[in-house]
């Protein structure tokens, strides 16, 4: 099935918005590189889980949920977790402590992404199950000329000289690069810029055994591997982070076309900005990194607990590639949003299909400012008492990841069926002409911190909302 929609994209390769065409509309293939799973994910790992995901959605709406492949990896072989694992658990044998924090990292990782709403993709691939995979690539490369194995340090070497247009992506000159290069410590290397596909393991490190001796691969031939398994040699939408253009995609890149002989690795590069907290880069040791466990189950940002949702919201409200401020004022401009949606779309029986402009706003690069403005038309609708406009934008809030109820069935001790009761019984006083009734049931109700707000359906008819006032 090909599109009816015309999905534009930004694409950090070429520097456009590029009108995006598959290689094969009857299976789109993404790939995005997730976390390192030595800690708990922060918030701004949460960006590229969301932006993703949102247009993972709307790759399935345009081509169907069953043609497109969509996989985001876990990279549980890095030095870091290493480090972690041996100071978290001096006790036990390097390889049970580092399995140990791993999975523990990657469950709550697989938690919270689901709390923000995120489909899971087809496939999470794991490094430590691709491992013959790589090899197989870094044989390749040696055979092509296009590594080669560093003598007397254990480590195999991907030979940038030997790519004529490496750097394309990120417009790194390898002339530029080798200035001011550390080229006592690189000695080993023909040329600074050469990177490792595979090092040596002491005996207490993690290893596999390989041609070229017990030892565990660098972290770009991880990705190189895993999409080549999923999607192919060639795919189409490749996705991360900012700061994984160079050297990470890069080197990708390098490694999956010289060893494929291919004119590309992914048609689309796409990358989101960064978050920092409060105006300030995110570290441990400023005391605001906020993991997105903690967002959820603490009260450690803005002294109270943020729903998934929220949280969602609050990062797609800027587009995804500026960066973000992350603000607990933010998270309120969300939360009300979204409960004013909510709000407006909570009588929906589940018969309506996703508002048509929402999706075409989308479809330009992930416009979710135009995509929203959007929504608050359709609300607005909703809100005049439209059912059709009511089922649309219920549809259109399930499309994104949202529940149309929610944040209002969070309503703490407040027993909704009896403030229900009491606005028709105020309502059937209008009628009576019985307005000191229909007063004193407002006023009582604004004591318990219930708003009442009265506005008029289609027919004409008074139709009456309440909100908890916070
Ligand atoms: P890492 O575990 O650091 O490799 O990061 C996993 C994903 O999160 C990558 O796509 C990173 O680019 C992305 N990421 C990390 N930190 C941030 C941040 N502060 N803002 C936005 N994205 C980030
Ligand atoms: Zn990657």
């Amino acid at each position: 099935m090909a599109s009816e929609l015309t999905i534009k994209l930004h694409n950090t390769l070429t520097r456009t918005k590029e009108v995006f065409a598959p290689l094969d509309a009857k299976n789109v293939r993404m790939y995005v590189c997730g976390p390192t799973v030595y800690d708990f994910a922060h918030i701004g790992n949460a960006r590229p889980a969301i932006v993703f995901d949102v247009l993972f959605r709307l790759l399935r709406h345009a081509y169907g949920a069953d043609h497109v492949t969509y996989a985001r990896n876990l990279t549980d072989v890095d030095d870091k977790i290493n480090a972690r694992a041996a100071r978290d658990f001096p006790g036990l044998p390097l390889n049970e402590a580092i399995r140990r924090v791993t999975e523990k990292t990657a469950a709550q990782y697989q938690k919270d992404t689901i709390a923000l709403g995120c489909l899971e993709p087809n496939v999470q691939p794991r490094a430590t199950d691709h491992i013959e995979g790589m090899q197989t690539l870094i044989t390749k490369l040696i055979a092509s000329q296009h590594a080669y194995e560093a003598a007397g340090v254990g480590e195999v070497l991907f030979d940038v000289g030997s790519m004529p247009d490496y750097g394309k992506l990120s417009g790194r000159d390898l002339d530029n690069n080798l200035a001011g290069a550390r080229v006592e410590v690189d000695a080993h290397k023909k040329n600074p810029a050469d990177f490792v596909l595979w090092k040596a393991s002491t005996p207490e490190e993690p290893g596999w055994d390989s041609p070229w001796g017990r030892g565990r691969p660098g972290w770009h031939i991880e990705c190189s591997a895993m999409s080549e398994r999923y999607l192919g040699q060639v795919f189409d939408i490749h996705g991360g982070g900012l700061d994984l253009i160079f050297p990470h995609h890069e080197n990708e890149i390098a490694q999956s076309r010289c060893a494929h002989g291919t004119h590309a690795m992914a048609n689309v590069w796409m990358h989101n900005g960064f978050l920092q907290v409060e105006g300030q880069k995110m570290s441990k040791s400023l005391g605001n990194f906020y993991s997105i466990h903690q967002l959820l189950e603490t009260e450690d940002f803005g002294g109270r607990q943020w729903p998934g949702e929220v949280l969602r919201l609050g990062l797609l409200m800027t587009h995804y590639r500026e960066p973000i401020d992350f603000t607990v004022k933010r998270l309120e401009e969300a939360e009300t949003k979204l409960r004013d949606w909510q709000r407006a779309a909570s009588a929906a029986k589940g018969t309506g299909t996703p508002d048509a402009s929402v999706i075409e706003a989308l479809s330009d690069d992930l416009s979710f400012h135009r995509a929203s403005v959007a929504i608050d038309v359709i609300a607005r609708k909703a809100n005049r008492g439209v059912e059709t406009a009511v089922e649309c934008l219920a549809a259109t809030l399930d499309f994104f990841g949202f529940s149309k109820d929610s944040l209002l069935a969070d309503t703490g001790d407040v027993d909704a069926a009896r403030i229900d009761a009491l606005v028709n019984e105020r309502l059937e006083a209008f009628k009576a002409k019985d307005f000191a009734k229909a007063d004193a049931i407002r006023a009582a109700l604004l004591t318990e911190g219930i708003q009442l707000m009265d506005g008029k359906n289609e027919a004409g008819e008074r139709v009456t909302k309440w909100e908890i006032k916070r």
